[in-house]
């Protein structure tokens, strides 16, 4: 049985996202039935509802299906009476990851990935990882190649008929722009996606997996993410592919190992935790913001500042920005204005293609905002303007200049970064990895100008016009 509800045709969410999950769901029942089962592919108000007309049609003894990855959607199945598998698409027993951190304050991501290479015996030499280091960050962090650099093709796939009047529909309806083509819907389409990750894409992933850039919105990035949350791709299968590509010397040690780590290390992480936490975590707020998602986010529309006019953009096209457009980006920008994490959290399960409540809540409540207060991750990743000048052509042309905290050309995310360090000085004071960003912050000799400013530049992120703005026009 599948359930189409009419929840998931009609929330507000971004148009490509919501016709991925339908062209998928439409094109596995397709190939189910081929094969010469029975679906009994239900349209329905609610998941209940559907549930409740299959049971009243075909009287089953027992309704089963794979652990629901969101605890309100398990809550919701155990609730009306279906079994739960073992959730088949991850490699890491959560009852096994529950006991490591029982009693534990944190736990360290880079421990958790160790374990898993060693467990999972990937590239190991006995008990010593390939190649003599557990990993390449120092490789991993070349900046945009200043003459733009050369980026494999992204894959795609044109749509068929269905799919088709399946986006015209949700036009109108829906916000985004319509990017299907570039997203996989099918299992052949997954394996197709995959091919060509590792001949053309994986290559060159490790070096600018940090960089980003406004004139390529998916660079070296393999784009996996969509694959593997639909379960159209499993990730043992990713990763034997990766080893092979490796082992053929077609992927570098740096690439391989940096894309692995996402696979075993990250993504299990997140998931593992998912199933650890409770719905307290979701209303996590260590840092006290509390202003709202702003329109022009929400619109994904223009923007006075260039990164998050290029972000924004590349959101709203393709449902999809890197994991650096994410992190330095978006989360930066929000946590250094305040904005509240679980309205950002929300807002970006919503609109990014591969969002979801599981992945979603540690990368935005715990390494995104710190909004966790630094159960996930060890410190917030925050940072002024000049990391985006180094790593990213974003600042190019950009009306703020980001060397400058303060005054009228100031970027609003260097003022930020300073004002932030200052602000949260006594709840950050113990975090050892930011003592010495907070120290440089209390000896700045402009310090008091940069607090001054701040609400103005927080205005600028949160794209309306403060009372400063105001007088400075008068
Ligand atoms: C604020 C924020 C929000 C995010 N939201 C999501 C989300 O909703 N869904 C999602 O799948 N990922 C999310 N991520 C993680 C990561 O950014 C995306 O998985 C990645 O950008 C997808 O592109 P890719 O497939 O090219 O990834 P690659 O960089 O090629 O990585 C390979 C795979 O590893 C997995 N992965 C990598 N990093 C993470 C991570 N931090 N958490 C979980 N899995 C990871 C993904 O499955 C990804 O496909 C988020 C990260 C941040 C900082």
């Amino acid at each position: 049985m599948m359930i189409e509800s009419e929840h998931l045709i009609a929330a507000p969410r971004h148009r490509t996202r919501t016709a991925i999950y339908l062209a998928a769901m439409r094109a596995f029942a397709r190939e189910v039935r081929a094969l010469g089962f029975t679906v009994d592919y239900r349209f329905a108000q609610t998941f209940a509802q559907g549930l409740a007309a299959h049971r009243a049609a075909f009287h089953p003894e027992v309704i089963v299906m794979n652990h629901p990855r969101g605890r309100r959607a398990t809550r919701l199945f155990t609730g009306l009476g279906v079994e739960l598998l073992p959730d088949p698409f991850f490699l890491t027993d959560p009852e096994a990851f529950a006991q490591s951190v029982s009693g534990r304050t944190t736990l360290s991501m880079e421990h958790f990935y160790r374990s898993q290479r060693r467990r999972l015996g990937i590239l190991m030499e006995g008990d010593e990882p390939v190649g003599g280091r557990w990993n390449y960050d120092e490789d991993n962090r070349k900046p945009l190649p200043r003459d733009g650099g050369r980026w494999p093709e992204v894959w795609s796939r044109p749509l068929d008929a269905d799919e088709q009047a399946l986006v015209d529909q949700l036009d109108g309806s829906h916000l985004g722009g319509d990017a299907l083509e570039f997203w996989p819907r099918t299992r052949a389409d997954a394996r197709s996606q995959l091919h060509h990750a590792l001949l053309n894409v994986l290559p060159t992933f490790g070096p600018f997996e940090d960089a980003a850039s406004s004139g390529h919105w998916a660079l070296s990035h393999t784009r996996l993410s969509v694959a593997l949350n639909l379960g159209l791709l499993h990730p043992t299968e990713v990763i034997d592919g990766v080893l092979r590509a490796f082992d053929d010397g077609l992927v570098p040690i740096a690439s391989a190992e940096g894309f692995l780590r996402q696979i075993i290390g990250w993504r299990e992480w997140v998931w593992a935790w998912h199933r650890v936490l409770d719905d307290d975590y979701r209303s996590s707020n260590a840092l006290s913001a509390h202003e709202p998602v702003p329109a022009s986010w929400r619109s994904m529309g223009d923007h006075d500042m260039a990164c998050l006019r290029v972000v924004l953009g590349h959101l709203h096209d393709y449902g999809w920005t890197h994991h650096i457009e994410r992190l330095m980006v978006l989360a930066n920008a929000a946590t250094l204005a305040g904005i509240n994490p679980v309205e950002l959290n929300d807002w970006m399960a919503e609109n990014f293609v591969d969002g979801a409540e599981w992945v979603m809540e540690a990368n935005v409540l715990g390494m995104g905002t710190y909004a966790d207060g630094g159960r996930i991750s060890t410190k917030p990743y925050v940072s002024g303007g000049n990391y985006l000048k180094k790593m990213t052509n974003f600042c190019k042309g950009c009306a703020f200049s980001p060397t400058e905290r303060t005054g009228p050309t100031a970027c609003p995310l260097t003022n930020g970064y300073w004002n932030f360090l200052l602000d949260h000085a006594e709840t950050l004071g113990s975090n050892y990895r930011l003592a010495p960003q907070l120290r440089a912050a209390q000896q700045r000799p402009d310090r008091v100008e940069i607090q001054r400013e701040a609400q103005r530049c927080r205005s600028i992120i949160l794209g309306r016009p403060s009372k400063s703005d105001t007088l400075i026009s008068q």
